[in-house]
């Protein structure tokens, strides 16, 4: 235990960053509470043109000048710890993820339990040994959630930088991290700040599958298939369904190429219960989510981060990822849900019939769309099957 007349000495600073690694956290740096200038304005460039997408949350004033401005989130806040929780990295190629194959991929964060609820347990354990540490503070404790540019601050902090693909790469550890994050009015020794060390590399702006990252360390979210798969809560826009491949929740690619991530501990688990991959997760088979009603949906993702998409998102992707696959096996178990309560899967259903179709099926499937479309009430989902009877009789001539 450090002395009180130490109290902003690196004692201190290094007594937080080992009890950060007993609770569970793979680094720990500290750093003031301060977004440098052209992060805020980088913020506000992506915000005016529009490319956080639906997430309207992020454009408002007030959410913009928090994450601007760390002091606005804590009264007298002066230090700002910043922590990283590995997890397990995806056990499977790149190749993997594309058109062609009949399971799915989920991103590797969401293999496990919802790490929100992990982290912040972990962090709250880490605040209140803080007090204790400490002594008199305020403090709060964010995960994710919370309007604060966490990727400037650990920059800041020095625990990695933000590469072009906009995520915080650490030289050892690589970028399978989750950051979170404790803002106190005790004041710590920061630490200095990290070096970018991307270099000429373009390797994960080259393998985007949709082109999201549309400039170094611009992603613009209406294109990125994490956006699409997970937040965005609509129709996807026809010309990136081909685009998406069999990713059902989420997208690794810019991660999986990024040669930080070489050596980062490929294919090892963490020894972590919470945050070890459940196996159902590992590329599952499409056919089991799609017959998933409301009730199994819950079971099966109970703690999983996946209940974020709610079922109607995530069966919507696998109709895209098995109107992806090129196997027509999939057809009688699109047709079984085209009667679904929930439009969005309807429409996607249709539109992955549409891609499946064959000659020897042709007159079929457009007999049951026709059928479909006498009582279909929904207007987007009656566009999906205008469009999709267009594509077949075009296919045709
Ligand atoms: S997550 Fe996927 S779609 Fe999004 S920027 Fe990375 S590679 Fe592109
Ligand atoms: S792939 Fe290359 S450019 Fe992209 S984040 Fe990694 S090192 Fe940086």
């Amino acid at each position: 235990m450090c002395q009180d007349s130490a109290m902003n000495s690196d004692c201190v600073k290094s007594t937080v960053q080992a009890k950060a690694l007993e609770h569970g956290f793979d680094l720990c740096r500290v750093t003031q509470p301060v977004v440098a200038r052209e992060h805020a304005e980088a913020l506000h460039r992506w915000v005016d043109a529009g490319m956080q997408g639906e997430m309207d949350w992020m454009a408002e004033e007030v959410r913009l000048q928090r994450r601007s401005d760390p002091t606005s989130m804590l009264a007298g806040v002066r230090s700002v710890v910043t922590v990283a929780m590995r997890y397990t990295p995806p056990e499977y190629g790149l190749n993997e993820a594309c058109s062609g194959t009949r399971r799915g991929v989920i991103t590797a964060y969401a293999h496990g339990d919802d790490y929100h609820e992990v982290m912040k347990k972990r962090l709250k354990a880490l605040a209140r040994d803080l007090d204790t540490l400490l002594g008199r503070h305020d403090q709060r404790v964010f995960v994710d959630t919370a309007p604060v540019l966490e990727h400037a601050l650990a920059e800041r902090a020095g625990l990695g930088w933000q590469g072009k693909h906009t995520l915080t790469i650490h030289r050892g550890v690589g970028s399978w991290f989750l950051l979170g994050e404790i803002f106190t009015t005790a004041e710590i020794v920061p630490d200095a700040q990290a070096a970018n060390h991307c270099g000429s590399c373009t390797a994960c702006i080259d393998i985007c599958p949709t082109g999201a990252i549309v400039a170094p360390y611009v992603v613009d979210a209406r294109l990125c298939i994490s956006y699409l798969t997970i937040e965005f809560d609509g129709f996807i826009p026809h010309p990136l369904r081909p685009l998406m491949g069999n990713r059902i929740y989420g997208c690794d690619d810019c991660q999986m190429i990024c040669p930080w991530n070489e050596h980062a501990g490929k294919g090892t688990t963490l020894g972590d219960d919470l945050l070890t991959p459940r196996g159902e997760n590992h590329l599952p088979d499409l056919v089991s989510i799609l017959q998933l009603d409301e009730d199994a949906f819950r079971h099966r993702f109970m703690k999983s981060p996946i209940r974020r998409t709610k079922r109607r998102g995530l069966l919507r992707n696998v109709c895209i990822a098995m109107g992806n696959s090129g196997h027509a096996g999939f057809m009688p178990d699109l047709i079984a849900v085209l009667d679904d309560v929930e439009p969005l899967i309807r429409g996607h259903a249709v539109w992955a019939l549409g891609q499946l179709v064959g000659q020897e099926n042709r007159a079929d499937i457009l007999a049951v769309l026709v059928q479909m479309n006498v009582a279909e009430k929904d207007d987007a989902v009656r566009e999906e099957i205008s469009l999709t009877m267009r594509h077949i009789r075009m296919n045709d001539e």
